[in-house]
């Protein structure tokens, strides 16, 4: 029996396989979580100096880089991982997820500061969620497309969270990875290329529109350019039909979360709450159970 054969058999090693895979991509999501927006917010930074140096005409070419720190290499692989505290580096041992961080019980091995419970919690919602994919799809083309859009989901919405910003470095991806996908005509994806290509115009425009009318009746910006771009790419993967179901239950999710938070922590209502996370747990929900929840809606038309 090969490998294949035995995922295809046994469902529960095919979900258990996908688990321990996933705790590691898990893993490494922490690593983008925290060095995506530094990446990004070195790039602006660096941008900006070159647009300065190019508007000061009359200087001298000597002088241009003046302003620009020169930084030492910064990416999702170097430098590595080290603790923020003592600077001591984490080696392979400490960096095995979950384990590592119970069997250290939250604390450097090096100096004992605290590590944040959110790196395990991370790695152990990416493994579930993805477990549940596999569960849902099987050992199928449809099952690898949808755990690649959750690690995405998972990824942009705790740096929504963290910085209010949908990195386009991910939304984009996503979408053209979803409108290239729907080209297998419901060999991967079980949309038509039609279907993709307005879900991800519509996505866009729908939002885009929200935004617009919102802004002008109130003064206020209600959403980012990084929400357009994230339903966008949520239609593209899961076509027009899923758009009004995804917004509906993004909104009853927001409102939900929004008020627990209003109520337990007595948040500000005037401070900014992403509102990607909703988008991406909408979009998630949508994908595994999106016809079936559609279907029961009309069912219960009908009587
Ligand atoms: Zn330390």
């Amino acid at each position: 029996m090969t490998i294949t054969e035995l995922y295809a058999a046994e469902p529960a090693w095919l979900i258990g396989s996908v688990f321990l895979l996933s705790l590691l991509i898990g893993s490494f999501l922490n690593v983008v979580i925290h060095r995506l927006p530094i990446m990004m917010e070195r790039e602006w930074r660096q941008q900006a100096v070159d647009l300065l140096a190019q508007k000061d005409v009359g200087l001298k070419p000597d002088l241009q880089d003046d302003g620009a720190i020169p930084l030492p290499k910064y990416n999702l692989v170097v430098p590595r991982s080290a603790c923020p505290s003592c600077g001591a580096q984490i080696t392979a041992l400490q960096n095995i997820p979950v384990v590592s961080w119970l069997v250290l019980r939250g604390k450097c091995a090096h100096c004992g500061s605290p590590i944040s419970g959110r790196y395990p919690l991370i790695e152990l919602a990416t493994a579930l969620l993805s477990a549940v994919v596999a569960w849902h799809f099987g050992f199928t083309p449809h099952m690898a497309a949808a755990l690649v859009m959750t690690w995405l989901l998972i990824g942009m919405s705790m740096i929504d969270v963290d910085h209010q910003l949908l990195p386009d470095d991910m939304t984009l991806p996503l979408m053209w990875l979803g409108l290239l996908l729907s080209l297998f005509n419901g060999a991967v994806l079980p949309i038509t290329p039609t279907d993709a290509i307005i879900g991800a115009i519509a996505g866009y425009l729908s939002l885009w529109l929200v935004y617009h009318a919102f802004k002008a009746l109130t003064g206020k910006e209600g959403m980012g350019y990084g929400d357009f771009k994230l339903l966008a790419a949520l239609g593209a993967w899961l076509g027009w039909q899923q758009l009004p179901l995804i917004i509906l239950l993004s909104a009853c999710v927001g409102a939900v979360v929004g008020i627990a938070l209003i109520v337990i922590r007595g948040r500000d209502r005037n401070l900014p709450i992403p509102f990607g996370p909703y988008l991406a747990a909408a979009g998630w929900i949508a994908m595994l159970w999106g016809d079936q929840i559609v279907a029961a809606y009309l069912h219960s038309l009908q009587r």
